[in-house]
């Protein structure tokens, strides 16, 4: 019998352009909304910086906005410097003021056209997931979107996009490899938020937007904000108390819902209790939910299927309870509790009240001690 032999790396055979070879820097589109700058183009300047180093390039935000936006528009790219960016092409056009996809697509497009970037980033938001698409149409370039790691290939500098496929259950890195710039969304939550730096300044490129109004279809004629914008978001809570199918019936999530009130957490939950109408959709964690990073993941009757991990994985500290000790949850959270969700979350509960009680109680020294 032959010995098995190790599998055969296919190399790819890049044929990348002459004219596309000159594209060069990394950028991170910068999403804004309401004067604030969205946290996931924060957490890609931290990305892009380091694909930026390797790769030896400028690392550039790319701002846009309506000229009614004035000083506000050039406190983005100080942000942005701030979070690593060495510059920042600045976009301020009448045309830009609510976000249309026909005029920042255009705008977007024009801005690579005319500076030629080898790695354009933007958030997996509502937003950028529309923008990304249409950008990539125009430039007739590749798109991967929802990607959880981002390297750069070593032997051609091309931008290596890895992300779940087939359900989650592998993932795939995809290349682009005859196009540029190479495309990627990653959602909130997935990469690191890097360390700001006050003070730390850049360059600034300002460029214009040829559209009039007269020529865009859509018109934005109201605003109407979103009335639960003031409920803190799952993907930035620091603790979240999830619950999963081993709670066995709707109203024992309530169980969930007392510890997360205890702990000042945000609720979330497994695939299937949202299908089975147990909680909102809105709390979902994972590959089709929220993808999330708490400082405490508190997983209770879930089972940890890969498409559950993918979304708290990155949580800095994950405490199971689960009946079986055999579940895969255990096999990544960093504290395990085997047992009944009916009995231990109920403890859990009442061993926090009481501890906050007697913080509420007893004078900081005594408590400390
Ligand atoms: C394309 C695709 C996308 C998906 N996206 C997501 C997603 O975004 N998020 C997601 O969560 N899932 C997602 N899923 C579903 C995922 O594959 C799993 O089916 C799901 O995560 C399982 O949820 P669960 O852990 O709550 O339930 P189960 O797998 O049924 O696990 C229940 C767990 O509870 C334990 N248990 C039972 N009774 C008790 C008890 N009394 N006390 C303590 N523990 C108990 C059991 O031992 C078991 O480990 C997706 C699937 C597909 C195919």
């Amino acid at each position: 019998m032959s010995e098995p032999t190790a599998p055969v790396k296919k190399k790819r055979k890049v044929v990348l352009d002459q004219r596309l070879q000159a594209y060069r820097g990394v950028w991170v589109y910068i999403e804004h909304e309401r004067g604030r700058v969205h946290p996931v183009s924060l957490e890609l300047l931290g990305e892009g910086r380091k694909l930026a180093d390797t790769l030896g390039v400028e690392l550039a935000g790319v701002v846009m906005a309506g000229v009614d936006a004035g000083a506000e528009a050039r406190g983005y790219c100080q942000t942005a410097f701030e979070y690593g960016a060495d510059l920042c092409y600045l976009m301020q056009s009448d045309v830009l003021g609510e976000y249309r996809n026909e005029p920042y697509t255009q705008g977007l497009t024009d801005l690579v056209n005319a500076y030629q970037p080898e790695i354009l980033l933007l958030g997996a938001t509502t937003l950028g997931r529309d923008l990304a698409g249409s950008v990539a149409t125009t430039l007739n370039t590749g798109l991967t979107a929802d990607c959880t790691e981002l390297a750069i290939d070593p032997d051609d500098r091309s931008l290596l996009s890895t992300r779940p496929t087939f359900g989650g259950s592998l993932l795939c890195t995809i290349v682009t490899l005859n196009y540029r710039p190479q495309m990627a969304t990653v959602r909130p939550r997935v990469m690191a938020m890097p360390e700001s730096q006050p003070g730390r300044t850049g360059r600034i490129v300002e460029h214009g937007l040829l559209l009039a109004e007269a020529d865009i279809v859509t018109k934005v004629l109201e605003f109407i904000a979103d009335d639960r914008r003031d409920t803190p978001q799952l993907p930035f809570a620091d603790i979240i108390v999830a619950g999963g199918r081993g709670l066995g019936k709707p109203e024992n999530f309530q169980l969930i819902r007392d510890l997360a009130k205890v702990l000042g957490a945000e609720v979330g939950a497994s695939r299937p209790v949202v299908q089975a109408g147990w909680v909102e959709a809105d709390r979902q964690v994972g590959q089709s939910g929220k993808t999330v990073r708490p400082k405490l993941y508190i997983a209770a009757g879930i089972s940890g299927a890969i498409q559950h991990r993918v979304g708290m994985e990155g949580a800095d500290c994950i405490v199971a309870i689960n009946n079986d000790p055999d579940a895969p949850i255990f096999e990544f959270a960093h504290f395990g509790i085997v047992g009944d969700v009916a009995t231990i979350l109920p403890a859990l509960t009442e061993a926090f009240w009481v501890k906050l009680k007697r913080q509420a109680s007893l004078p900081p020294q005594e408590e400390a001690a």
